[in-house]
């Protein structure tokens, strides 16, 4: 499933994955601090109030939380995957670093999907 959101993820070695990926999420948080603090928030009411009606079962209380966090997920999709994609073009692979487009062959010198300036990372 995570490959699904984050494809470029399988270009990794498997053993670097998880630490690319907490990068890529720390980044995220980095760029839009108060949007999480905000979404923290929202977690601990909704667990908050999930308690309440379920009158204290934190186990299914705390179950409330994965669909905020997913929401987080989903928004900070693109900032996550810019740096993998920054990663991947400093590993020499031929990918621009703005949309991820694969520039094998590309002899322009700019991404023709979105018409960035190739500049070679390595
Ligand atoms: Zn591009």
């Amino acid at each position: 499933m995570l490959f699904k959101i984050f494809p470029e993820l399988k270009q990794f070695p498997a053993q670097e994955r998880r630490a690319l990926f907490d990068n890529a999420r720390r980044a995220a948080i980095r760029e839009r601090p108060l949007a999480f603090a905000l979404l923290v928030v929202t977690a601990i009411l909704v667990c908050g109030v999930a308690a309440f009606v379920f009158h204290f079962r934190f186990s299914i209380a705390a179950l409330f939380c994965f669909p905020v966090f997913a929401v987080w997920l989903v928004t900070s999709r693109r900032t996550m995957r810019k740096c993998f994609w920054h990663n991947l073009a400093t590993r020499g692979q031929p990918i621009c670093t703005h949309c991820g487009h694969n520039l094998t062959g590309n002899t322009s010198g700019t991404c023709p999907e979105c018409g960035t300036p190739v500049v070679p990372l390595k």
